[in-house]
């Protein structure tokens, strides 16, 4: 463990501070670095622990004796040995951070206390952005924590006051016949303060209107429909209260060649009669680039061919989807001289097959009414 500072220069307090004083400054440093303020900031919330313990060894008499004795060592042997974690630190101060300061004891939820709003956020994506996903800035407005008052709603260098309505307690209490029924406070809406000079730049809310951008990893295989969740990027909490989140909603555009089916694409292929009766190789477009289908003899038309795993990637991972190939047989328009003379040598050896064909079936059907 790396050497403790003095809890009285954490605080930044003299030996002489009494408790109303430890309250105090406690309170706005409590205020300054709490983990919901500064969301992944290591630093604050080392802060935030320092002061925390600091506060509770002065603010409690038996451990302030110990501490100005003997320092950090007397209270390791008394058997106080600091915290483990914010978890700690919340269920020591609970209390203290609800009725003294009417401010987050966490993510608990308390009276007053209130999660932030959901966003939302429409994303347009092309039909290769939804195949294969991309990164995204989304620029966003939203209510965050007024930087000017802290979100306390005060002018600087103003204080809250106890809600006179309620005193502080953020509960009003009305007799009701022979009952007495306990309200939320309306004047202070639970949280037991008022503010005699609303802070100016927030109106007193405690919050504005920013203009943000978040990063977004868009994962491959979304489509329209998708819908992405980005915890606690939505609007700041409300005394204390979580942030609220972002849903990103997804919707993919199409594709002037493929049509999606879940992780398959479907594409028509054109070919002529010529290759679908004789077969061929012909060069096909895939979302990775082309590759050869080969088209055998005979192919008829609606026939489908698949490419196996030249789909889409899967949301849920494994293996990608198909591209599936429907051919669609194209009859030509304009005949050379040349073309259409030997379509016409071709329709004759056809007929002529046609007619030995139906000669044959009527034979053997009359052989069977006689026999
Ligand atoms: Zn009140
Ligand atoms: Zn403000």
């Amino acid at each position: 463990m790396t050497t403790k500072r003095d809890y009285y220069e954490i605080l930044g307090v003299g030996k002489e501070a009494d408790n109303a004083e430890l309250k105090k400054v406690y309170r706005k440093l409590a205020l300054q670095y709490h983990p919901d303020r500064n969301p992944g900031n290591k630093e604050a919330e080392e802060k935030f622990k320092e002061a925390a313990e600091a506060y509770d060894v002065l603010g409690d008499s038996k451990k302030r004796g110990i501490y100005d004795q003997f320092g950090h060592k007397g209270l390791e042997g008394s058997g106080f040995s600091g915290f483990g974690g914010q978890e700690d630190i919340f269920s020591n101060f609970g209390d203290i951070f609800e009725n003294i300061f009417g401010f987050g004891g966490g993510r608990r939820s308390r009276s007053g206390a209130r999660k932030g709003g959901d966003l939302r956020y429409d994303l347009s994506l092309s039909f290769m952005e939804g195949a294969f996903g991309t990164d995204k800035d989304l620029t966003i407005e939203k209510m965050e924590v007024c930087p000017d008052c802290d979100g306390i709603g005060c002018e600087p260098g103003t204080k809250p006051e106890i809600c006179p309505h309620c005193n502080g307690t953020g509960q009003v209490t009305r007799s009701q016949g022979f009952f007495t029924v306990r309200t939320t406070c309306p004047n202070c809406r639970g949280n037991g303060q008022s503010i005699p000079h609303p802070c100016l730049k927030c109106r007193g809310t405690g919050q504005v209107m920013v203009t943000k951008t978040v990063a977004v990893k868009i994962p491959a295989g979304v489509d329209s429909g998708s819908r992405l969740r980005l915890t606690a990027e939505g609007e700041a909490g409300a005394y204390g209260g979580p942030p609220g989140d972002l849903y990103v909603f997804i919707d993919v555009d199409s594709h002037d060649f493929f049509e999606r089916d879940n992780t398959n694409v479907i594409c028509n292929i054109p070919v002529s009669f010529v290759q679908a009766a004789l077969g061929d190789d012909i060069k096909v477009q895939t979302l990775d680039g082309e590759k050869t289908l080969v088209i055998p003899k005979g192919t008829q038309p609606g026939d489908l061919f698949r490419f196996i795993g030249e789909g889409i990637p899967s949301l849920r991972g494994g293996r990608r989807g198909d591209q599936i190939m429907r051919m669609v047989i194209k009859t030509p328009t304009h005949l050379s001289k040349k073309q259409e003379k030997l379509l016409k040598e071709f329709a004759k050896i056809e007929s002529g097959k046609i007619a030995n064909k139906l000669k044959n079936f009527i034979k053997g059907t009359s052989a069977k009414s006689t026999g």
